[in-house]
């Protein structure tokens, strides 16, 4: 070879195609591994129906509740489970707790649309729900798409679980947006305007209640009497229910080549997945492994079931409680020597808008895991920013293990920011770096992955969980 072209070849960093370096049997577990990834997200659209589908493979795979077991030893396999919303798991290291764990933390929400307390009303005899939308969307996009109906209603004496239109004899249901012959005025309007958060009403139904009496408001009367039968619940009981609509089209592979995933939920649930995946792997770790899955993180992760909650403390505490014996004190210590990895979706580069992106600094979809060394605004504002010495652990780490990495920003400086958990577990004192898929359409109905960046990330948490 010449030398330029040699030298070359040894200084530079080459962006790599993923797919490019799988033979046929790994390319057929990428496959594999993405259509029982597609049967999850299409089974689990809120975080409550996460947890649910998660505790049983965790079940499935020998993991006990913490809560009935009074000690732990190595190889132990544990869960935790908060207020239905969030999850804990870990498997019990061999050595001394104190030296710390090697944690893993995702989150099961995803953008969507709550209802307000009092939803229901009529409108010139239709019948519609009011929402309040959860998490950053573009409203627009959430207008005609066929919407699913999930949750928890709490009346007087009993818990309700609802989940409409997911099934394919299941009724949908949707906002109206206007047609473009009437659109003149609207189209005028910025983009985040055309659709307003007040304008996100959901059509419910159109039949009057059949009666010869005077009285007004028959349709929303004919939608609760509806509801009274199927489930006993009278209009006041929405106000203690936690009802979401999510997108109801089915999750699927795209493309001719059928590599990529789209599918609503993907942030972030491609990472819960995965790296609850990856734990079920760990026999008996050197470093106690943990995938924590979080709830709350799109609205800022406050809550009794976000990240910013002190339950993930409590159930370290029980860890140590059960293992080695508590004391004032140790949690910190155990803290200060753990290993995070955020693992949360970032920006793929996206053909369409290439005027956001600064090209050298961003994930491009197939060419494995994102690590974000800071996230943050413009001035790097709220940015959680890894130390060298841990993006070095983590880059060595891959490349010894073959795991495909990219290093990236999300967009040129100041055309917008995103945050994660990140931040928040470093405030503990861990070194902590993000770490997760590439999508694009972030936060939109229907999102989009990479199959190898799915299948890789697996493997890139894996190879944490284990590593001493
Ligand atoms: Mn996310
Ligand atoms: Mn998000």
């Amino acid at each position: 070879m010449e030398k330029a072209k040699e030298l070359k070849e040894k200084l530079f960093r080459k962006k790599t195609n993923g797919w490019e370096t799988l033979n046929e049997e790994e390319k057929e577990k990428a496959y594999n591994f993405s259509e029982k990834f597609i049967n999850f997200i299409n089974s689990a659209k809120t975080e409550r129906e996460c947890v649910k589908v998660l505790t049983n493979i965790l079940e499935k795979n020998n993991f006990k509740n913490i809560e009935n077991l009074d000690n732990l030893k190595a190889g132990d396999k544990v869960y935790y489970i908060n207020r239905e919303k969030n999850i804990y798991a870990a498997v019990i290291g061999s050595d001394d707790l104190k030296n710390g764990f090697n944690i893993i933390g995702a989150h099961i929400d995803s953008p969507r649309l709550d209802l307000k307390p009092n939803p229901l009303y009529e409108s010139e005899e239709l019948a519609l729900l009011k929402t309040h939308y959860y998490g950053g969307i573009k409203k627009y996009q959430w207008v005609n798409i066929p919407l699913s109906m999930h949750g928890v209603i709490i009346t007087k004496d009993k818990k309700i679980e609802i989940n409409i239109g997911e099934e394919d004899d299941d009724p949908v249901f949707t906002i109206a947006d206007l047609l473009p012959h009437l659109s003149s005025e609207q189209n005028k309007k910025k983009l985040n305007d055309a659709i307003e958060g007040e304008d996100l009403n959901i059509l419910v139904g159109s039949i009057s209640y059949k009666t010869e009496e005077e009285i007004t408001e028959k349709v929303k009367l004919n939608i609760l009497n509806l509801l009274n039968e199927k489930y006993g619940i009278v209009e006041r009981d929405f106000v203690s229910s936690e009802i979401e609509f999510v997108p109801a089209m089915k999750a699927k592979s795209l493309g001719f080549d059928k590599s990529l995933v789209a599918g609503y939920g993907q942030d972030d649930r491609v990472c819960a997945y995965t790296s609850l995946k990856a734990l079920l792997n760990i026999d008996t770790p050197k470093r106690t492994s943990i995938c924590l899955l979080a709830d709350k993180e799109e609205i800022g992760s406050m809550g009794n079931t976000g990240m910013s909650s002190r339950i993930f403390e409590y159930f370290l505490n029980e860890l140590l409680e059960k293992t080695i014996g508590n004391k004032p004190g140790l949690l910190d210590a155990c803290l200060k020597s753990s290993r995070v990895l955020s693992a949360d979706v970032t920006a793929g580069y996206n053909p369409n808008f290439q005027s956001i992106y600064e090209k050298n600094n961003e994930s491009y979809i197939g060419h494995g895991i994102s690590v974000i060394k800071y996230t943050g605004s413009a001035s790097k504002g709220g940015a959680s920013d890894a130390n060298a010495e841990f993006v070095g652990y983590i880059r060595n780490l891959f490349e010894k293990n073959n795991i495909a990495y990219q290093n990236s920003e999300m967009g040129k400086i100041g055309v917008g920011a995103g945050g994660t958990i990140a931040y928040i577990l470093a405030d503990r004192g861990s070194d902590v770096i993000d770490c997760g898929v590439p999508v694009l359409s972030m936060h939109s109905p229907y999102e989009i992955t990479s199959k190898f960046d799915i299948y890789n990330a697996y493997k890139a948490y894996e190879v944490f969980y284990k590593d001493e």
